[in-house]
């Protein structure tokens, strides 16, 4: 597993449980918004943690932990990943892990495997602008929409959920995501918070002119605003997560 950092203690990272978060290098999509720019373009830079260290790690706090986060980058890429959760598990700790639906066949295995104890998916867009809003024009949605499909099998526990911004997402996303995933268990609205390391400012410059030179949140109201437009659309459970009720 190629591990570039965790976080020793989260509150956050894993639903109702404490945890802590594993990150791990590469992805496989290339969202100018994403916050881990460098976790994404330049996996090879970034400071590593070897496995030894995080098993000693968790040895150590398996007592006060409740879960390991799995994130990234993209988890999936990893080639051990079964093998890594396989080997958490041993210590009696819940797994949860963050992907992007992209490699529906590795998500499949570890649910067959009762590897995971919660799964959370990000749906970057409705469909007709996913290309643009993972930086890859003319995506192939299937195993997307193969990973939306597994997960909405409901034979682990799940979440789907949206990072958004301005200027990626509007009304009309929210009613082609509705359409699109509105039987679904749980489905999170989260604001985007900038960072500095976001992913269009690694690019080249040309690269980076294709987008708006900001970034930006909609506002606590807009966001509740579209948890009741997808609340409408006949959605089963929306959460606005991140704000102030
Ligand atoms: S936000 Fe996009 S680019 Fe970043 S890790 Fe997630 S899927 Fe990959």
């Amino acid at each position: 597993m190629e591990i570039h950092g965790f976080n020793k203690t989260t509150l956050l990272d894993y639903p109702e449980h404490v945890a802590c978060t594993v990150f791990t290098g590469h992805c496989n999509m290339r969202c100018p918004f994403c916050h881990n720019g460098d976790l994404v373009l330049m996996p090879g830079g970034q400071p590593a943690v070897s496995e030894e260290e995080f098993f000693a790690f968790l040895n150590k706090r398996k007592n006060v932990l409740e879960g390991v986060a799995i994130t990234g980058g993209e988890p999936t890429l990893q080639k051990d990943l079964p093998v890594f959760i396989a080997k958490i598990k041993e210590t009696g700790l819940l797994v949860k892990l963050d992907s992007n639906g992209m490699k529906p066949e590795i998500l499949r295995t570890l649910i067959e495997e009762k590897l995971v104890d919660y799964l959370a998916m990000d749906i970057k867009s409705d469909k007709a602008h996913y290309g643009e809003c993972t930086g890859l024009p003319g995506i192939d949605l299937k195993p997307v929409e193969e990973s939306v499909s597994l997960l909405m099998e409901n034979r682990v526990p799940y979440e789907f959920r949206t990072t958004v911004l301005k200027p990626f997402h509007n009304r009309e996303t929210f009613e082609g995501i509705a359409d699109w995933i509105g039987g679904c268990e749980r489905y999170f609205l989260q604001s985007y918070v900038d960072s500095h390391r976001i992913l269009r400012d690694f690019l080249p410059d040309e690269e980076k002119a294709k987008y708006p030179a900001e970034f930006t949140a909609y506002t606590p109201e807009e966001m509740k605003e579209f948890e009741m437009l997808l609340l409408n659309r006949g959605m089963k459970s929306v959460h606005v997560r991140g704000i102030a009720e």
